[in-house]
């Protein structure tokens, strides 16, 4: 499998602004913010979609909205914010690995357009 956009910044092909880091994943800016916050957060295991994963990633898929709330916090957002996660081209997606948005610092309609 060709190396997605995310391994890249993963591997420290591409640069980013990263502002986490563990073993299992990885946050940093986005490079097109909807926010005044705009983090984006990704396991380091390349799962193309949220419907590719598997119950054997349940403890992963954990880690990242875990980490989405730390991260969230540390910024000052802790009570405001919100995680998106768009699935499949039809829903918005654009880069077939997995991630989590990490929107905040502004008001947020809802329903989501
Ligand atoms: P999606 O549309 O797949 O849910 O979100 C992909 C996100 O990745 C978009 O918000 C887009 O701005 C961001 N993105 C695309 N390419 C890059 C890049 O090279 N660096 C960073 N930091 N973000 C990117």
């Amino acid at each position: 499998m060709t190396d997605t956009l995310f391994t890249k910044i993963i591997n420290r092909e591409i640069a980013a602004d990263i502002v986490y880091e563990d073993d299992l994943c990885l946050a940093f800016k986005d490079i097109n913010p909807h926010a005044p916050l705009h983090i984006l957060v990704i396991p380091k295991k390349p799962i193309e979609k949220i419907s590719d994963a598997s119950k054997s990633e349940r403890d992963l898929l954990g880690h990242l909205f875990l980490v989405a709330g730390d991260i969230a916090k540390e910024q000052g957002y802790g009570e405001a914010f919100r995680l998106v996660v768009n699935n499949g081209e039809d829903a918005g997606q654009t880069v077939f690995h997995l991630h989590i948005h990490i929107l905040a610092g502004r008001d947020f309609n809802w329903p989501p357009g």
